[in-house]
């Protein structure tokens, strides 16, 4: 037995069953490859390029320099929670009392706990693929039953009312999705979530967490719809949001949820024996995020919206690529099963991860395979880096690609 094996008997198996991140291990390998002087470009974490925002970094300043340094209250501030609750009502046309308001340390903790809160073994958890790598990993950490509901490149890799409806079973507890999507940039209408409410609102027992942590990166150019907007289906709904994406504060580590109050409170206990109240200091600089000028998010979504429409021109240029053009956040998810089959030095591509595997070492590009998002066709890349850097990466799958015979 090696010491590995050995070791691996010694963990729970609730740690043994459970997938690594495929987006934290592809940074992972492609920091790992920059180490060794590798001249990788990675498009593999969501993560925005930009700085935050300076008037951020000063409320955080200021946080430190009159010591709001201690605990702070398990759900976060009062002071940061009221400016959620106006910022849903500003944004969203949502209403919520500060007691339907949890913080926590970044919306993946935040969908953490509201699984762990409402799954019980065996519970089923409606998927609509493609979705965001964690959703999976956490329903089965809290023994659930994921269901996937396929979608596909046609259908823009939306799930309609009804396609939602069919797979609904005695068991459903609870549905997870993002509008904007990662990893596919998709946004539901208003007209479709309207669809899908209906529906929702047939089975009371049936809960939707509705993640909209890419609620600004949203190029439709219509206001962004809330699931919990229609009153039907209010009780039945958790908003999750955060400030990685709009607000550039990836290393803050600062999400919500806006939830009925019961889930709030369940939330509350989950965090108070976990982690406690998030870090007090990003706690003030989140509550100057949400208070003052949205102007540097939307000129960063400018800026995204010119990448988005650089990259579709340049994938649309190779070969082989299926791609749509996505509404918001800012990931490609393009279909490249036309390259299955073909071989390069003798190694079949078979799948996205094996074309992963090999854009890595020949075009030393990094990007996630679909698999990991619950698809077998395509490769996900995130456009948030610089528009020098997004041209020579296109470049480079192109040539890549093009070895495969
Ligand atoms: N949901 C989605 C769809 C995401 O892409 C991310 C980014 N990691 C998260 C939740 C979690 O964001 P964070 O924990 O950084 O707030
Ligand atoms: N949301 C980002 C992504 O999907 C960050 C990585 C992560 O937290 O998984 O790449």
């Amino acid at each position: 037995m090696t010491q590995a094996t050995a070791a691996m008997n010694q963990l729970s198996d609730r740690i043994n069953n459970m997938q690594e991140s495929a987006t934290i291990k592809m940074a992972k390998m492609s920091r790992e490859l920059k180490a060794q002087g590798k001249d990788i470009i990675d498009l593999s974490l969501g993560e925005p390029d930009f700085d935050t925002p300076q008037h951020i970094k000063d409320a955080a300043k200021e946080a430190i320099d009159k010591g709001f340094t201690k605990y702070t209250p398990v759900p976060g501030y009062p002071e940061l929670r009221k400016a959620i609750v106006t910022k849903l009502k500003r944004d969203n046309n949502l209403d919520y009392t500060i007691d339907e308001i949890v913080v926590s340390t970044g919306a993946k903790q935040s969908i953490a706990n509201v699984v762990m809160a409402l799954i019980n073994p065996g519970d089923e958890v409606l998927l609509p693929a493609p979705y965001w790598v964690s959703y999976a990993a956490i329903a089965e950490l809290a023994e659930g039953k994921c269901v996937e509901i396929p979608t596909g490149i046609e259908s823009n890799f939306k799930v309609t009312a009804e396609q939602l409806e069919k797979h609904i079973t005695e068991n459903t507890k609870m549905i997870i999705f993002s509008s904007p999507c990662n990893p596919t940039g998709s946004v539901y209408s208003r007209e479709e979530l309207a669809a899908i409410a209906k529906v929702v609102a047939k089975h009371p027992n049936l809960y939707v967490l509705c993640d909209e942590i890419y609620e600004y990166i949203n190029f439709t150019g219509e206001k962004h719809t809330s699931l919990a907007e229609f009153a039907e289906v209010k009780e039945q709904v958790i908003t999750v949001n955060g400030f990685s994406k709009g607000f550039a504060m990836t290393g803050w580590r600062l999400g919500y949820i806006g939830a009925p109050k019961w889930i709030a409170s369940a939330c509350d206990k989950m965090q108070g024996q976990i982690t406690s109240g998030t870090c007090s200091i990003a706690q003030k600089a989140g509550e100057a995020a949400l208070l003052t000028s949205l102007q540097p998010t939307f000129d960063m979504v400018t800026e995204f919206k010119k990448r988005r429409d650089l990259v579709y021109g340049l994938l649309t240029e190779i070969p082989g690529l299926k791609v749509n053009l996505p509404d918001g956040a800012f990931y490609f998810f393009f279909d490249v099963s036309a390259y299955f089959g073909k071989s390069f030095n003798g190694k079949a591509m078979n799948t996205p991860e094996d074309l992963s595997l090999f854009l890595l070492a020949e075009g030393n590009l990094a990007c996630v395979s679909g698999e990991a998002f619950g698809d077998k066709n395509c490769l996900r890349i995130s456009y948030a880096t610089s528009e020098a850097k997004l041209t020579e990466a296109c470049k480079r799958m192109k040539e890549a690609l093009a070895k495969l015979a």
